[in-house]
Order: structure tokens, then sequence, then C-alpha cells
């Protein structure tokens, strides 16, 4: 008696999930495509032809993807993730056409929620008839007994009242290094500036464990909707770690993120005590310091004085000493720089420190955030040394209308020089830096390639030597934001072995045409092999 043929269906390899009838980018080192993903147990067990891997695998659940397009999980290299969940419980200023408009919408605010501190963000006087930052009279007689503080969009400067200045005890003629306290005509304004907000931000009452944890999941819930699987959220306290690595234990928090701790004594103590944390949602191992503000509020500190305020050339928010030390003791433990510059010469004392102690060619993947306008004898530090520029596209397009006004045209070609960064390294992490910008990945991806607002303005693109194209756009918000946070080995890209973190599209980013991306709608996102958003059902 012959031995009977196995059916195909008894030789198949059960496994949780089979995606197919899609095109596939793989983000491989070859950019490859395919058209069937096979996931068992959270990992990627075969990228294939979708016949093949039918035949191949017997799968729980199948999904027919109906011919759209799979990307592997999207990636924010620099984001402030918690700050953006708190926002969402804040008055969101965020598109306000006037101070007026601000005022309006805190009123509104204010009416539904009755009690305590009244903490906004998102105005940016840039968007405004009037560019002038506002002063607080208003506020003021609107809220006599409420203390309230507004942040300016890039969170380097924001509005008080005088109740919450009070409070803070600011007073006129009040000095700081890396902050400035407004004065005019001998009276407080109520505009702070970097290191000043934080006089009147550390009275506001601490959000609560339950606040934050509630701030963690609405992020989470909005960001896989958007298409993110990995966050980088660029400066939170070691207990918020601790809080993030209790709630992804708990399986609350499937949002896979890699988390900078601040330039703070207990942070550096907390780390290089306990050493790098690492499981499959959590990576910590890196430290976020702050070289200078940011450009909008003139805070960002350059070699040559700001071209709309003579004499004026910003500064640094703490001593080169200070950035020095601190590049000693993160290179002596092993672990990971990343400092937010901004300026030419915020960005230039950076690298020369960097230099210092990283001395040569090395794989320490020392960060600099932004790298937003360098100086163009400066470009290769980058190279020479290994660091890598994290920047955030969408800043370009959000800032071009104001940027020449501060930098003036020779400047501005050095700035938001995302290719000639990228050139250095052979590569370069791209993310939003959210809540400052929008959380959508599409939109980085739209401002690296493209260089243009919404509205196509200005046509033709905005300094588009400096544009990416779609496929480094994609490796950016990919397989390099994974690189940037030492991860390239367990995510980034869809192969074998690797976490099942991937995104349904219905527009194909390779091909759609310039006028539709922006219309590119996430289907389904998938962490772990897990379906954590669907279009129809979210
Ligand atoms: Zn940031």
């Amino acid at each position: 008696m012959s031995i009977p043929i196995l059916s195909s269906c008894n030789s198949k390899q059960k496994i949780d999930l089979l995606v197919y009838h899609a095109t596939v980018y793989t983000v491989d080192s070859n950019f490859s495509k395919a058209e069937a993903v096979a996931v068992d147990k959270g990992k990627i067990v075969a990228v294939g032809n979708s016949e093949e891997l039918q035949n191949e695998f017997d799968a729980n659940e199948k999904i027919d993807a109906k011919g759209k397009f799979i990307f592997p999980g999207l990636i924010d290299a620099h984001s402030h993730f918690l700050d953006y969940g708190l926002g969402l419980n804040q008055a969101d200023l965020v598109g306000t056409t006037s101070w007026n408009d601000v005022l309006d919408r805190v009123k509104t605010f204010a009416a539904q929620h009755e009690e305590g501190w009244i903490v906004g963000n998102g105005w940016d006087q840039n968007d405004w008839p009037v560019k002038a930052f506002p002063t607080n009279e208003t506020l003021t007689e609107l809220f006599p007994d409420r203390p309230v503080i507004l942040s300016r969009i890039d969170g380097h400067a924001a509005i008080a009242n005088n109740k919450a200045l009070e409070l803070a005890g600011v007073k006129a003629g009040d000095k700081l290094e890396g902050g400035e306290v407004e004065v005019f005509n001998g009276k407080l304004t109520g505009i702070l500036i970097d290191n000043a907000t934080r006089l009147v931000y550390s009275k506001v009452p601490n959000p609560t464990t339950a606040q934050l944890s509630k701030a963690l999941l609405d992020a989470q819930k909005k960001c896989f909707a958007a298409g993110l699987t990995t966050v980088s959220d660029c400066g939170l306290d070691y207990s918020m770690a601790l809080l993030i690595d209790s709630l992804q234990k708990k399986d609350q928090l499937k949002m896979r993120m890699f988390v900078m701790l601040t330039d703070s004594k207990r942070d550096y103590d907390f780390l290089f005590k306990n050493g790098k944390i690492k499981t499959d949602r959590l990576n910590v191992r890196a430290f976020k310091l702050f070289s200078d503000g940011a450009l909008g509020s003139r805070g960002a500190c350059l070699l040559q004085p700001y071209s709309d305020k003579p004499g004026w050339s910003g500064f640094l928010l703490s001593s080169r000493e200070h950035f020095d030390s601190c590049a000693k003791i993160i290179a002596a433990h092993g672990f990971q720089m990343c400092t937010h510059a901004i300026g030419d010469s915020g960005n230039r004392i950076m690298l020369e420190i960097y230099a210092k102690y990283l001395k040569g060619k090395n794989d320490q993947r020392w960060r600099i955030e932004h790298a937003q306008v360098i100086n163009k004898n400066d470009f290769h530090y980058f190279g020479d040394y290994n660091i890598i520029p994290s920047v955030q596209p969408t800043h370009a397009t959000s800032d071009m209308y104001w940027a020449g006004d501060r930098l003036g045209t020779e400047r501005l070609k050095y700035a938001y020089a995302n290719k000639e960064l990228m050139n250095e390294n052979g590569w370069i992490p791209l993310g939003t830096d959210f809540p400052v910008e929008d959380i959508s990945p599409i939109k980085t991806f739209y401002a690296a390639v493209f260089r243009q607002d919404a509205k196509g303005f200005p046509p033709g693109g905005f300094e588009m030597e400096n544009a990416l194209t779609r496929e480094e756009a994609i490796r950016g918000m990919t397989i390099w934001a994974a690189k940037a946070n030492f991860e390239e080995h367990e995510k980034g890209s869809l192969e074998k072995g690797k976490f099942a973190d991937f995104v349904l599209l219905d527009k194909d980013l390779m091909k759609a045409d310039e006028k539709d991306v922006l219309n590119t709608k996430v289907l389904m996102t998938f962490v772990n092999g897990e379906k954590v958003f669907d279009q129809k059902t979210d």
C-alpha cells in the first residue's frame, strides 16, 4: 500500500496572521517589494508572494489587503509623547489666528474646567496678523484669581497672567541663565522665554499617576491611528520611564518607546546605577540635553546676530562647561547623548564637544536633535564623528515663512539642510517633534520630499536641494529611525525575525501623485502582530 500523500492543509505551518494581496515595501537593504506578510507570536516569519505564503501557512487570521500598501510600522525619532497626551487634556491653541482667538479658546476651556490652573499650548504669533508677542492685560482681567499659563507652539516661550506670575514670584527685572522675563515700560508683559517659563511651570501642580497614565494611553490611541508603532520621547524623568514600563508590562501601553532621560543629576544617577533599560517595548539608554532655544522665539543661539533683531544672537541654555562635563560622564558610562541644537552657534558648540569625546569614527550614535541651522564649515563634524542629525522635515515647512527674516538669505541656505546632513553619514532619522508639529508621519513624508505646505506653497518647494527622495524619506521614518535608537536589528523593516509592526495604507507613498500624498489614510496598524488600529472600527 502506498503512503497517502498528506493533504497540503496538514503540512501547512500554523501561524497567527497572514496579510496577503498587498504591495509590501519591506524597506530591506534593497528596498525590495513583496505581496504578503506572515506573522507568528509577534514576529515576522515570512515575507513573500501571496500564493506561496498561502500555500505554506495555515493562518488563524487572514487579511486580504485588496491591493493596498504595507510599510514597516512608522517610527517618530523625536517627539514628546507624554506632553502630547497631557496636552490633549489642556487648552488647545494650535491654529489660533489671533491673540483674541486664543483668549476665546481659553474662555471656553475655563468654562469646561472650572477649577485650578489653566494650562494651554500651541499659540504661534507668527501665524497672526500682528506678529509681535502678545501682552497679558486682558488675560489678567479675564482671570484675576485663576493662574493661567499658555505655551507657544515650540514650548520655548509662554505667556502667563499676573496671578500665575505672582504665585511664581516673578518680578520685573528678574534675571536668569538661559531665559528672559520680558518687561515693557517697567512692567511684566507676561511673556517668558525658555528657562523663565520654568519659574511658572514649576508651580503648576504635577499631574497624578492616573492623569499621566491616561495621557499616555490617549496619546497612544492617536498615534496608532496615525500609523506610528514606535515613538521616541525626548526628555522624561526616570520615574516616567518606570511608569511607561509598568503600563507596558500590564499590556495597556502597547506603543514601543525610546525614552531619553533629562539632563538632571537624578536621572544620571539613576541610569548610571541601574544601567540601560531594554525590553521589547522600552529602550532607555540616552540623555536629552538642550543647547539653546528655538528660532521662532529668537532663543536659538547664533554665531552672528539675528537679521531681524540687531545686536541679539540668542543664548545657550547652560554653560559650555556644563555640556562638556555631561558629555564626559555620558561617554565614560557608554550611554547615548542627544542634544537639542537649533542655532549655528548652539550646534557648533555641541559638535565641538561631541568631537572631543567621540574622538573620531565610532558607533556611539550621539545625536543632535533638530540640527536646524548649521554653519557651512561645520557639516563635516557629522560625518567625521558619526554624529546623527535627527531632523523634523515639517519644521522646515512650518518655519519657511519667517525663517529668512531671522537668518537672512545666506544663513538660510544652510538651515533645514536635510539632504546635506543625510549625506554626511548616508542615513538620517526623521521625526516631528509633536506636539510642536502634527503627529502625522504622512506630513513628515510630504514635507521631506516636496518641501511645501498643504496648499502647495512655495511652488516648486522650499530649498529643494535639501529634499529627500521618497525612498530616503521612508527609510528615515522606519529603518533609519530604528537605527538612531540602536534598534535596527529588531524593527524598521519587514524581514523574517523582526517584530511584526506594520501599517496598511490606502495609497502607495512611493508612487502617489504629489497632490494625493496628504490624503493618504492609515487603514490598519499592527504592533507585534496585533491589530491596534482599524479605520473601519476605530
Ligand atoms: Zn523636541
